[in-house]
């Protein structure tokens, strides 16, 4: 949308579930303000929040490019719903006539015959019109301008006109965002990210539900290349735009599967690996404080993740172990990979540690006691504390 020198561009950013919070809403809100801040922190902005709107107010002669970059970047932002590029003008049916009329023009639907609507809401009854009224002025004034006819059914082309305690503001379409709650409003959780399609977009879900993420990937460094890291490290930074200062801890594992492989239990390397995953995950969660783990299993997608081996899997640590995937079809994740911009990383060629362990088949029932007994041999405790000892981190900015 080509800004004119009619009004002031700003943006509009409405906040989704937020809003329900009760008497945590100002804890939410500040939250959800500060993550703003941070996402937009290139642009010299100033937020004013009311009602449920946050008004990010460009500097001064910021063009249209810059309210177009922060429009974007703020669709990437968790707790935002709905983001809206708008005219900041004088409160003043005059002025609010013009800027919508110049709104329609920049629409570039004007010319097309579009049927229109406009729509109003007014936050402070002292203004001299009701909305109707408003709607019907305002209306009226576009209709003659460009002939183009009303339709309040099904509009082509929609103007909004919020009237505000200082000022109103106008905007056509807005862009969606991505919804949920403001990362850190839920906590700290860390995330087990392989390089593969499913552990990213679980990490993902995860953080539009509040929660601040770290990552955790197991590498068979040293008989495995270091491609894997790059490829985490690259998720990361993918990942990243959702919450910042993202920090990724990467395991050096390879000699702990060799432990495994030499215990013997073919059919149950792969889930005693796991389970040593989860135990390495528990320990070093303990240290940076996050209250629970995050994988990315979906049942049924591989032996791994059978009822049987996610029960074996939940009884190896007692924190909560988040799987948001576990019930969504591996085409569904592969969407939302794609939608959020992970799935070409993941798609890229690695040395992924597991298949150091690929077994011919796998155990799809494990037992409890038959897993505790190669860990009692493998020392599995002291092992993952000596594993948590000797990671490495890898941290996104500060
Ligand atoms: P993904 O696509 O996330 O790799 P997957 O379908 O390959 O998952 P599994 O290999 O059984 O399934 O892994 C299940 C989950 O275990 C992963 O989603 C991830 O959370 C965790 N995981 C597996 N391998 C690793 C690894 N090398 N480092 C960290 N986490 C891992
Ligand atoms: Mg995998």
């Amino acid at each position: 949308m080509p800004f004119t020198a009619l009004g002031e561009p700003c943006v509009l950013l409405k906040l989704g579930e937020v809003v329900l919070k009760g008497r945590n809403r100002d804890l939410f809100e500040t939250r959800l303000r500060a993550n703003v801040k941070h996402a937009l922190k290139d642009h010299p902005i100033r937020l004013r929040q009311r009602h449920g709107v946050i008004v990010v107010f460009l500097p001064k002669g910021a063009g249209a490019e810059v309210a177009e970059a922060v429009a974007k970047r703020a669709t990437e932002i968790p707790g935002i719903v709905l983001v809206q590029l708008a005219w900041r003008v004088p409160k003043d049916p005059d002025a609010i006539t013009k800027a919508a009329v110049e709104l329609v023009r920049d629409s570039g639907k004007a010319e097309s015959g579009a049927r229109f609507a406009v729509r109003s809401r007014r936050r402070d009854k002292r203004f001299p019109l009701r909305s109707n009224e408003l709607d019907r002025l305002v209306g009226g004034v576009i209709k003659d301008t460009f002939g183009l006819p009303v339709d309040l059914t099904d509009p082509e082309l929609t103007v909004y006109i919020e009237v505000d305690r200082d000022e109103a503001f106008l905007y056509t379409d807005g862009l969606q965002g991505t919804g949920g709650l403001p990362v850190g409003s839920s906590g700290r959780a860390l995330a087990l990210l392989s390089g593969g399609i499913d552990s990213p977009v679980a990490a993902y879900r995860m953080m539009r539900r509040g929660l601040r993420v770290d990552f955790l990937h197991f590498s068979g460094i040293p008989y495995t290349t270091s491609e894997s890291i790059y490829k985490a490290y690259a998720l990361v930074r993918t990942l990243d735009k959702f919450q910042g200062r993202s920090r990724l801890w990467v395991v050096p594992f390879g000699k702990a599967q060799q432990s495994i492989k030499a215990s013997g239990q073919d059919r149950l390397a792969v889930i005693a690996q796991r389970r040593l995953m989860l135990k390495t995950a528990a320990e070093v969660a303990r240290r940076i404080h996050a209250e629970a783990l995050i994988t990315g299993d979906s049942l049924g997608q591989v032996s791994s993740q059978t009822l049987a081996n996610i029960t074996a899997q939940d009884n190896a640590v007692e924190l909560p172990i988040l799987r948001p995937l576990i019930g969504m079809d591996k085409a569904e994740i592969i969407a939302e990979a794609r939608r959020i911009g992970t799935l070409e990383i993941s798609e890229l060629p690695d040395e992924d540690c597991c298949t150091l362990l690929a077994p011919r088949s796998a155990e799809t029932r494990a037992k409890i006691e038959d897993l505790r007994q190669i860990e009692r041999r493998l020392d599995a405790e002291e092992l993952a504390v000596q594993l948590a000892d000797s990671i490495r981190p890898y941290m996104l900015e500060a």
